[in-house]
C-alpha cells in the first residue's frame, strides 16, 4: 500500500511554480497576482483565504485581499468585480465561498470574467471543460488529477467509482475522469444520495474518488483488493484531545480500508493540500494566457 502524500506533491508543485515565477521576474514578463475577495468573519473562510494568500507571497505572487463586512450589498460586489475584471494587474480572482444569503452566490459566480476565473466556477469555464477545451479546472479535481499523474496511476480501461455529485469535486471529477487524456479514460460510475446499494458499485472500482463527507462512510467491505481510494472527506469530528477540540475525518474507514489499497490519500494530507497548489497554478495560467490566448 502506497500513501498518496498531497503535502509533499503540493509542496513540489509550489516549488516549481515559484521557479517559474523567478524566471518570468527575470525575463521582465507579467508576474502574477491573484486578488481575493472575502465577506465577512466565518472562521474556516478566513483562515482559507489567509492560506491563499500567504501561499501567494511564497511563491512570488502579487496579492490582494479585498475584505468587507456581513452587511455588504450586491451592488458593491458586483462593482467590485467589475474592476477586478478591468484590472491589468490581476490576472486572477476569487469570491470565497459562503456568501451571506441576502446575495445570489450564482450572480457573482457568473460576473466574474472566465478568463481569471481561477476558481473554475464560472458556467463558460464549466462548459468548456465538459466541451474538451482549455479551461480553469477547479482547485479539488485539478489536484486529483496531479496525484493520479504524479503517482504514475494507470488510469485507462479503469473502472471508476464518484461517490458524490456536488458541482465543484464530484461533477467535474467524473466528467474529467471520462476524457479521453491521462489521467482519464476510464469507465465512470457516479453515486449519489440517491444510489441503490452503493457498495455493490464501489465493490466493482478500481478507482473509488470520495466527495461526500460523511466519515467513514467507505468500510473495508466496500472495497476490492488493489483499488486506488481518494478521499476528498474534511469532516470535523470532536476531539477532547486536541487544542482545537476537533479533528478531521476523511470519508473513508482509513484504519481498516488501506490493507487493501495499493494506493490510497491519508486525511488530513491528501487531497486537502493541492487546492492551494492547483489555485496558483490556476493563476499562473491565466497571468500566461495559457487558456485564452
Ligand atoms: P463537496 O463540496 O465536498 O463535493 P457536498 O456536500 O456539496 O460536498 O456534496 C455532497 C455530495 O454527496 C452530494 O452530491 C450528495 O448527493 C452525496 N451524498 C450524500 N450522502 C450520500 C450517500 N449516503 N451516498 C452517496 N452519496 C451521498
Amino acid at each position: 500500500m502506497i500513501l498518496l502524500d498531497g503535502k509533499r506533491t503540493s509542496e513540489a508543485i509550489q516549488q516549481e511554480i515559484a521557479a517559474e515565477v523567478a524566471d518570468i521576474r527575470v525575463h521582465g514578463g507579467k508576474v502574477p497576482h491573484l486578488a481575493a475577495i472575502l465577506v465577512g468573519n466565518d472562521g474556516g473562510s478566513v483562515t482559507y483565504v489567509t492560506n491563499k494568500v500567504l501561499a501567494c507571497e511564497k511563491v512570488g505572487f502579487g496579492s490582494t485581499l479585498i475584505r468587507y463586512e456581513d452587511d455588504v450589498t450586491e451592488e458593491e460586489l458586483l462593482d467590485k468585480i467589475q474592476e477586478l475584471n478591468n484590472s491589468d494587474e490581476i490576472d486572477g480572482f476569487i469570491v470565497q465561498l459562503p456568501l451571506p444569503r441576502h446575495i445570489n452566490s450564482q450572480k457573482v459566480l457568473e460576473a466574474v470574467d472566465p478568463r481569471k476565473d481561477v476558481d473554475g466556477f464560472h458556467p463558460v469555464n464549466v462548459g468548456r471543460m465538459v466541451a474538451g477545451l482549455t479551461s480553469f479546472l477547479p482547485a479539488t479535481p485539478y489536484g486529483i488529477l496531479q496525484l493520479l499523474e504524479r503517482y504514475n496511476i494507470e488510469t485507462s480501461g479503469k473502472h471508476c467509482v464518484v461517490i458524490g455529485r456536488s458541482n465543484i469535486v464530484g461533477s467535474p471529477m467524473s466528467i474529467l475522469m471520462a476524457k479521453a487524456a491521462y489521467p482519464g479514460n476510464s469507465t465512470v460510475t457516479l453515486c449519489h444520495r440517491n444510489t441503490v446499494d452503493l457498495a455493490y458499485h464501489t465493490r466493482q472500482a478500481d478507482i473509488i474518488i470520495s466527495a461526500v463527507g460523511i466519515p467513514g462512510l467507505l468500510t473495508a467491505d466496500m472495497v476490492k483488493e488493489g483499488a486506488v481510494v481518494i478521499d476528498v472527506g474534511t469532516t470535523r469530528v470532536p476531539d477532547d484531545s486536541r487544542k482545537s477540540g476537533y479533528r478531521l475525518r476523511g470519508d473513508v474507514d482509513f484504519e481498516n480500508v488501506a490493507p487493501k489499497c495499493s494506493y490510497i490519500t491519508p486525511v488530513p494530507g491528501g487531497v486537502g493540500p493541492l487546492t492551494i497548489a492547483m489555485l496558483l497554478k490556476n493563476t499562473l495560467r491565466a497571468a500566461k494566457r495559457e487558456i485564452y490566448a
